[in-house]
């Protein structure tokens, strides 16, 4: 019988989830299927609960459902420091956020060290708490940097009821860049994401930090406005596939039991990318 899983989220136009975890499953020979399901909002927990009912084995949450999903299962240690579960395993009825680890990955994968480096992160949503628990924990002193700075203090003052040893601050950007070298910049803001590919999270009228590297964890386009202005200033940029794939790794892991052909999720995502 084949085992399925699949993704749930809102309106769920684009997501490269199903052609990665298909071409997985293909490669290994594995009866699996991997299914989209829109979800809307108001029907979070059936679209939970269903799947569940109808023997699959897990499931991906996305964009908007990653916080709310968190009510409805057991969330593991990960998921109740970033607030959200974007990984179910319905057997268990246990939630995990597999997004920390697809960052760090994708950051190691590339040579950024953390440890001790100073970290800029725009944005104060789902994403940035993702990666603020990340980079925290991998040692980095983290400056969350968004355009509601009131949303930013709060996103901080509840990751550190969380993790009380949460090494990260709110500054405005001018503050931030007057304060130090900054070592690596992540974009965790929807800014520069196709279509409006001429925008860029930087505030116009801020110096560009030379040589800094930065992560943008948007994928479409794959080199965005930001990226450039990194390049331009004698800095490394690099787009948000690889954090995608990662994710998407690990939850193939907790889902099978089996190591991921990581190349293959690559090769499917690389595709998506191309076919758009
Ligand atoms: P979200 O919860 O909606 O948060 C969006 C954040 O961006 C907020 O802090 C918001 O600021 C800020 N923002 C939005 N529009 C802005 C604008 N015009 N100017 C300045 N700031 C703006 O979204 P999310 O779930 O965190 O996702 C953020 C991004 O990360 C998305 O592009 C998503 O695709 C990407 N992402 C990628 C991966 C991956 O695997 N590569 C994984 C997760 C997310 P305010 O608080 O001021 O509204």
């Amino acid at each position: 019988m084949t085992q399925r899983v699949g993704i749930i989220g809102w309106p769920l136009t684009t997501t490269f989830s199903p052609a990665m975890h298909n071409a997985a499953f293909a490669a290994l020979g594995m009866d699996w299927h991997y299914d989209r399901m829109a979800i809307p909002p108001d029907i979070v927990r059936l679209g939970i609960l269903e799947p569940q009912r109808h023997g699959y084995i897990g499931l991906n949450v996305t964009i908007p459902h990653k916080e709310e999903a968190l009510r409805y299962v057991m969330p593991d240690e990960l998921a109740r420091a970033v607030g959200a579960v974007n990984t179910i395993d319905l057997r268990t009825m246990t939630g995990t956020n597999t997004d920390v680890y697809g960052l760090i990955t994708d950051l190691r994968a590339h040579d950024v060290a953390l440890e001790g480096r100073r970290v800029v992160v725009l944005g104060a949503g789902g994403a940035a708490r993702a990666a603020v628990v990340g980079l925290t924990g991998a040692g980095a002193l983290v400056v969350v940097v968004n355009r509601s700075m009131e949303r930013a203090r709060a996103m901080l003052a509840n990751l550190s009821l969380l993790n009380p040893r949460l090494n990260a601050e709110v500054l405005t950007l001018d503050d931030a860049v007057e304060a130090g070298p900054i070592d690596l910049l992540v974009n965790a803001t929807p800014v520069g994401m196709y279509p409006a590919v001429d925008e860029s999270p930087w505030v116009q009228g801020v110096p560009f930090p030379r040589g800094v590297t930065v992560y943008d964890m948007i994928y479409r386009p794959a080199q965005t406005r930001l990226m450039q202005q990194a390049e331009q200033h004698g800095g490394r940029a690099i787009g948000g596939l690889g954090m995608l794939v990662h994710q998407g790794a690990a939850a193939f892991k907790l889902w099978t039991g089996v190591e991921p052909p990581v190349e293959v999720m690559f090769e499917a995502a690389r595709r998506e990318l191309a076919a758009q």
